[in-house]
């Protein structure tokens, strides 16, 4: 039975890994040929310069470089952890070192975990460094330097294990003793958890990496308030975020829930738009607030927990899964360990699906932000600076955006927005 379910692994696992490469090759050469061609898409024509152009192409290419090599690198990762001799050789330890906790402490299983996830960290961390320090240190974009790198990691270590500890204890606790339900227990618990990040995050998590002040006085905070009277949108403040201590990449976005929302703009973002555009990118995410897409993501990727939940039950008993991957034994740390490492291959294609909803919110938040400002101007002109100035992919393979990316193209969301305001579009 073990060797069925290697083999069935497997096969899911290499099926993922295949399509993964064949996308990526064929993205890779589809913005070459567009490149050769001169293909700008409309809406880019005359807005920017064949350098800027050709930078982005280099730039798309490098990173898809890159992802080439990370994508055979982590599979091995992946086989080597599952294979290996790494998780027997954790539990061992985890076991060593059970006694000296206390009884009841579900230490063997949250040492076991914690170790799985530190590995995994560490392993990751050659892509991630070569991913900062070269591809976007080459490109211009790179701020962080190796000393704040791994202050971050360590930081990121630290709260990860604040964050970790009581969450595993309590998974582990219900599996143990919160009889056949368990599952229904647990996934209560988790969205109770999150729930709880929602609200930590911008006042406890976030201040620990960055620094945040309120807008300052002045015509984008004048209209940024208006706006939100306008559209009965609360929040309990509107801060700048020093985004450009790592990187000149931007973004915006809202964190919290109820009253205590907050707006964070990073303050790259503030120096790449004009007032008008700075309003768009506002007015998109109140957008996703208000069309209730935050809501319905999160009752679909409830569902999907809750059906994992389900079928993590099942085969929470059977010997095989367990002794497949070396485990002499089964265990619910092993099952959770298991099962987060089995998820990917099994759920990898969910993910088109996740990205078709996605893409559909952000069409509807363009919308919604065009028709709020009365004019689709400023949300098109917004899109155009954000593109070129992080250098964005112009011309994605079809595929390969239908795959992998959340958000229609920039050329695609200008058009959907060009076509519902064509009179008010003109830039
Ligand atoms: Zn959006």
């Amino acid at each position: 039975m073990e060797q069925t379910v290697v083999i069935l692994f497997l096969s899911f696992f290499l099926a993922e890994l295949l399509v993964e490469i064949v996308l990526n090759e064929m993205n890779l050469n589809y913005v070459r040929r567009e490149s050769d061609r001169g293909a700008i898409p409309e809406g880019f024509r005359d807005r920017l310069t064949t350098q800027e152009y050709q930078k982005s192409v280099a730039y798309t290419l490098a990173k898809g470089q890159l992802r080439r090599c990370a994508l055979v690198y982590d599979g091995l990762v992946f086989l080597w952890v599952l294979f290996g001799g790494v998780l027997p050789y954790l539990e061992r330890l985890a076991r060593s070192w059970d006694g000296l906790f206390p009884s009841g402490t579900q230490a063997i299983g949250i040492i076991f975990c914690l170790g799985v996830a530190l590995i995994v960290a560490v392993l990751a961390l050659p892509s991630e460094l070569f991913a900062t320090f070269v591809i976007e240190q080459r490109f211009g974009f790179n701020r962080t330097t190796l000393g704040l790198f791994f202050t971050d990691k360590i930081k990121g270590l630290a709260v990860g294990l604040v964050i970790g500890i009581p969450f595993l204890f309590g998974v582990l606790w219900l599996m143990d003793r919160a009889g056949a339900a368990w599952w229904i227990w647990a996934f209560l618990f988790i969205f109770g958890y999150q729930f709880l990040m929602v609200v930590a995050y911008p006042t406890l998590i976030a201040p620990l990496f960055n620094k945040f002040e309120p807008l300052a006085e002045g015509e984008l905070r004048e209209r940024i308030l208006a706006l939100t009277r306008q559209l009965g949108f609360t929040a309990s403040g509107i801060y700048t975020m020093d985004g450009s201590t790592r990187s000149t990449h931007s973004n915006a976005y809202f964190t919290g829930l109820g009253k205590a929302k907050r707006i964070v703009l990073f303050d790259t973002l503030i120096k790449q738009l004009a007032v008008d555009q700075g309003l768009a990118v506002l007015a998109h995410e109140i957008g996703h607030y208000k069309m209730k897409h935050i809501r319905r993501m999160l009752v679909v990727t409830g569902v999907l927990l809750l059906a994992g939940l389900f079928i993590l039950g099942l085969l929470l008993d059977y010997g095989p899964l367990f002794r497949a991957f070396g485990l002499a034994a089964p265990s619910h740390y092993g099952a959770l360990v298991l099962f987060s490492f089995l998820g990917g291959p099994a759920t990898f294609y969910l993910r088109p699906l996740m990205n078709f909803l996605s893409r559909r919110h952000e069409y509807e938040a363009d919308l919604f932000a065009a028709k709020t400002l009365e004019n689709g101007g400023p949300m098109v002109e917004a899109l155009v600076q954000l593109t070129i100035k992080n250098l964005a992919n112009l011309t994605p393979h079809p595929w390969y955006s239908a795959y992998h990316y959340s958000h229609p193209t920039p050329a695609e969301r200008i058009r959907a927005i060009r076509q519902v305001h064509a009179s008010s579009g003109s830039v």
